[in-house]
């Protein structure tokens, strides 16, 4: 089933970049294999697949500890500053950056293990209570803000954008991100150059790749539903 899935999912990703004018090659899916088992995760990657995304560190740590193969790993969910220590090695990019205390925790652990962790302003576009991340309005102070700190590398910014079934309903959200990020790299705020935009799920990673998607993070649409009664 992860196989067939696969297939419609790359196709469609290859459809929105032709339909988009874009290199195929400029469009990286993530595979958001968080709640699946590890064999769910070794059918993705005997698909070619080595891109994934989890949003908790316990679950990031124990799939690693078990994957030996060399896979990048995304952390997409909301973070708390103090699983932050784990990450550094671990995850190659955190999506969720969302406050000064999780940004100067990031920097801590980072400079501890002398590395420079690329990281993911989250913007909440459409102002849902229900989710993490800034205001648009507020990402340009943050980033100057936090663009001192030596050992994250702002490389750009992640939405999750409304649950819907039109998907057209988001493109303005994914629009506005790019528009926000281009505004950003135009401020020339020392060490910011941003070129990742994090954006578009199973719903809607066509509509967020036709508005310029870097990262598309797609779960259902690869693994099936999920099923949450066990946790
Ligand atoms: C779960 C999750 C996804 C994947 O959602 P699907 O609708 O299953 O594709 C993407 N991004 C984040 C941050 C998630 O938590």
């Amino acid at each position: 089933m992860i196989k067939e899935n696969l297939k419609i999912v790359e196709k469609n990703i290859e459809e929105a970049c032709k339909k988009a004018g874009r290199d195929r090659k400029e469009v990286t899916l993530i595979a958001v294999s968080k709640t699946k088992p590890v064999s769910d995760i070794r059918e993705a990657m005997s698909c070619g697949i080595t891109v994934f995304g989890e949003n908790k560190v316990q679950e990031i740590r124990d799939k690693t500890a078990e994957i030996k193969e060399p896979l990048s790993w995304h952390m997409i969910g909301h973070l708390q500053a103090n699983k932050v220590k784990y990450l550094p090695g671990v995850a190659c990019m955190i999506h969720s950056v969302d406050n000064r205390k999780l940004a100067d925790e990031i920097e801590k652990q980072a400079a501890k293990h002398d590395l420079v962790m690329d990281v993911l302003i989250e913007v909440n576009m459409a102002g849902e209570d229900t989710k993490f991340g800034l205001a648009p309005e507020a990402v340009k102070d943050f980033v100057k803000e936090i663009s001192e700190l030596k050992h994250l590398r702002i490389r750009g910014l992640m939405t999750i954008a409304p649950y819907t079934t039109e998907p057209e309903s988001n493109r303005q959200y994914f629009r506005g991100l790019r528009q926000l990020k281009d505004e950003i790299n135009a401020l020339n705020i020392e060490g910011v150059s941003m070129d990742t935009l994090s954006m578009g799920m199973t719903g809607d990673y066509q509509i967020a790749i036709e508005e310029g998607a870097t990262f598309v993070r797609v779960g259902t649409g690869i693994f099936g539903e999920r099923d949450y009664s066990q946790k």
